[in-house]
């Protein structure tokens, strides 16, 4: 399995080079590893690509003149443009068509150039099957897209282990509708959620696969089962929440996993211990968490593109205090805000000051063990936890020198149009480095005078 995860990412980097593309992650591999801040319950994962595998040699083929050259070329092209935009199913069933050593020499060239190094008859007409579904599926995208971004009329999907209960399913589906409420309905949306027994994941695994399958996401059950991250997620953590449990501690795991070139804000979640045990973790944790990762749908659903390496830039993923941050703060101000209308089941919690004054410790001990160095540099990682509570206060420090409007009003819209800089600049009068200066001074004063932007 991992070989040939391997391979495929090989394969992928190597078709990415003859695409003109240096891709080698996003939306589809993410969500991506960092810790939580303090307070917040849940942590998100991701699994980073193994290493490359050495490439296989190229293998002599029978050559046989192209019946219809121009439109297997011109498959070709469209599969070249699809795997640059972040098709894997393409180059998984290329490798299943013609072999690892056939399908390396045909990536290695440019579609053009295949005249002249054609494949048997008998890989041909293997690959056009690949090449077809990929005609019929970027179709079907291409429908999609016309409709992405825009907010729906429909509910979110929920999908449940069958071990979660009933009460901790009515708690979470509150929570997401009452930040569909908040920031606007985006979808198509799937929220699956893992439970506590092993057998149930896998049952959660299988219905996961079968419903790609009939969305026309993936080929087949057994594929997605093999190499898709969301079956084994939910094993995975099944295993882990139940540890937790018997040790008396909260957290988990939640993501939104893409999907911008199937369509759907994709989102799968590990058992809500605190809305299922809250006498390990109140309601509310979990509340914020739904909220936190809710508002990266918001964000993704502005973002229109499906090439992974422009979505990463406007998500400003190197640096990932802006778009956890952005999540964070809103997720901690706008849950807060619906408990505090009774759109949410009541939870004692910390007060909103006192959970923001959590993560200044965070921020002030990065600092103070790194010092001239800016929390705002920090990526996914081991010290991924301090950029959520850098970017908390960022976002905090911004709605209150501007308007708590200003990121959805201005900042988003004009995203796509002018890029992640240049909105920032338009949003909020300075550029990003200028910002970074001015707060990186704002989070050196003490905690008393820090807070006082929340009184
Ligand atoms: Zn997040």
């Amino acid at each position: 399995m991992l070989k040939n995860i391997s391979l495929l990412i090989s394969i992928f980097l190597a078709f990415s080079l003859v695409a003109g593309c240096s891709s080698s992650g996003g939306e589809l591999a993410a969500p991506a590893t960092t810790t939580a801040a303090p307070d917040a319950g849940v942590v998100e994962t991701t699994a980073v690509p193994a290493t490359t595998a050495a490439p296989a040699t190229t293998a002599a083929s029978t050559t046989t003149t192209l019946s219809d050259e121009d439109k297997f070329i011109n498959g070709l092209e469209n599969a070249a443009l699809a795997v640059e935009q972040g098709d894997n199913v393409f180059i998984n069933c290329t490798v299943e068509a013609v072999g690892i050593d056939a399908a390396w020499s045909l990536l290695d060239m440019a579609p053009d150039e295949y005249s002249d190094n054609p494949l048997s008859v008998e890989d041909e007409t293997a690959l056009t099957a690949c090449i077809d579904d990929i005609a019929v599926r970027r179709e079907t995208a291409a429908h999609l897209d016309a409709s992405w971004g825009a907010t729906v009329s429909t509910s979110p999907e929920f999908f449940y282990a069958s071990d979660v209960p009933e009460y901790s399913q009515s708690l979470l589906e509150e929570a997401l509708l009452a930040a569909t409420a908040l920031w606007g309905n985006y979808g198509p949306l799937e929220y699956w959620v893992a439970g506590l027994d092993v057998a149930a994941a896998e049952d959660l695994g299988d219905q996961f696969c079968a419903k790609r399958v009939e969305l026309g996401n993936l080929s087949s059950v057994a594929d997605c089962l093999d190499w898709d991250h969301t079956p084994n997620f939910f094993v995975e953590r099944a295993i882990d929440s139940s540890e937790r449990i018997v040790n008396g501690w909260g957290g988990g795991d939640a993501g939104r996993n893409g999907n911008r070139q199937w369509g759907l804000h994709l989102y799968s979640s590990s058992y809500p211990i605190c809305f299922a045990e809250p006498s390990i973790c109140p309601f509310a944790d979990d509340q914020k968490t739904v909220f936190h990762e809710y508002f990266h749908t918001v964000q993704h659903a502005f973002i229109a593109t499906a090439n992974w390496d422009l979505r990463d830039e406007l998500m400003h993923r190197e640096n990932i205090w802006w778009s956890e941050g952005g999540a964070e703060y809103m997720a901690q101000v706008g849950s807060q805000e619906m408990r505090n209308s009774g759109v949410l089941t009541a939870s004692e919690w910390a007060p909103l000051p006192e959970r923001f004054g959590w993560m200044i410790w965070d921020i002030q001990e990065w600092m103070s063990d790194n010092p001239g160095q800016s929390p705002s540099t920090i990526g996914y990682g081991d010290d991924g936890h301090v950029a959520y509570s850098y970017g908390a206060w960022a976002h905090a420090y911004l709605a209150f020198k501007f308007s708590p409007g200003v990121l959805l009003d201005s900042f988003y819209p004009n995203l796509n149009e002018l890029g992640w800089e240049g909105a920032f600049a338009n949003a909020y009068g300075m550029s990003s480095e200028e910002f970074i200066a001015e707060f990186d001074a704002f989070v050196s004063l003490s905690e008393e005078t820090m807070l006082e932007i929340f009184s």
